[in-house]
């Protein structure tokens, strides 16, 4: 039976002998329905049309894997090439034989997160084509974990993954938005992989906090107080964002901070 695709969000669901009726991920109030109803596809109708990834390296140890031409979101994952193996952070829906050829010379993938329910994507495939490495999901967000499947470890809090690599909820977005801190990262001085749970602005030196993007609905005072709080005991000078160029190049913990001071100030908190 098939895995269909929401073609909105790019979420894998489980599997069924026809299309599922809803996409709880765009049915909520953060996403939306797109402008044609819901629709759905397939990886395999995806892999015989014309998409493939690009994988590039963006910085030493950080590569980033992205769709073109773009599907749903169209968020990058990125490939965390750490001293004690490589995490995928984040993940795209389409995925085939020649981007897993590209990851598995970088010596595949040990371990797997996702900033939130908006990009999840096809992250159990990814998984399965790489020895059904772990995926961290948080319990908090559960119910919209869409294709369940053995190789989730579900967690509660932060998690000390590996030395120097940690995934810390941040909360706020969704109730189990997560960062990914690599202390390694930014040459050392530490890097943050922020998915929507941060969001870095256009204006690159600023970042903000949003309940939904697309629909532009805010975050109260006490939630953005918790989001930074919630990263504040971590050192780190650079922020990667969801999009190829969406990063906080330095300086980036100054830039939380002033960020939720601003954006605190303007709605009158
Ligand atoms: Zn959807
Ligand atoms: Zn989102």
């Amino acid at each position: 039976m098939p895995f269909f695709i929401c073609r909105t969000c790019g979420a894998q669901h489980a599997e069924s002998d026809s299309p599922p009726q809803h996409c709880v991920i765009c049915e909520d109030e953060r996403q939306y329905i797109g402008r044609y109803g819901q629709q759905w596809t397939t990886l395999e109708e995806l892999r015989a049309g014309e998409y493939q990834n690009k994988v590039m390296e963006t910085d030493p140890g950080v590569v980033s894997i992205f769709t073109v031409p773009q599907f749903a979101i169209g968020q990058r994952a990125i490939l965390v090439r750490t001293g004690s193996g490589n995490f995928l952070w984040d993940s795209t829906t389409f995925i085939d034989e020649a981007t897993i050829a590209a990851v598995r010379e970088m010596g595949g993938i040990q371990g797997i997160s996702v900033s939130h329910p908006h990009f999840y994507s096809s992250v159990v495939e990814w998984s399965h084509a790489f020895g059904g490495a772990p995926v961290y999901m948080p319990v908090a967000d559960r119910e919209q974990f869409v294709r369940p499947d053995p190789v989730v470890v579900w967690y509660e809090g932060n998690v000390d993954l590996w030395p120097g690599l940690t995934l810390i909820q941040t909360g706020g977005h969704f109730e189990g938005s997560s960062v990914l801190h690599w202390a390694d990262g930014a040459e050392g001085r530490g890097a943050l992989f922020t998915g929507d749970s941060i969001s870095v602005a256009q204006d690159r030196r600023w970042v903000t906090f949003m309940r939904s993007y697309p629909n532009f609905i805010p975050l109260p005072a006490p939630v953005i107080r918790q989001i930074v709080a919630a990263v504040e005991p971590y050192e780190f000078d650079r922020i990667y964002g969801c999009w190829l160029g969406a990063d906080v190049r330095s300086d980036a913990r100054e830039a939380v901070r002033r960020s939720a001071e601003r954006y605190i100030k303007w709605i009158g908190g």
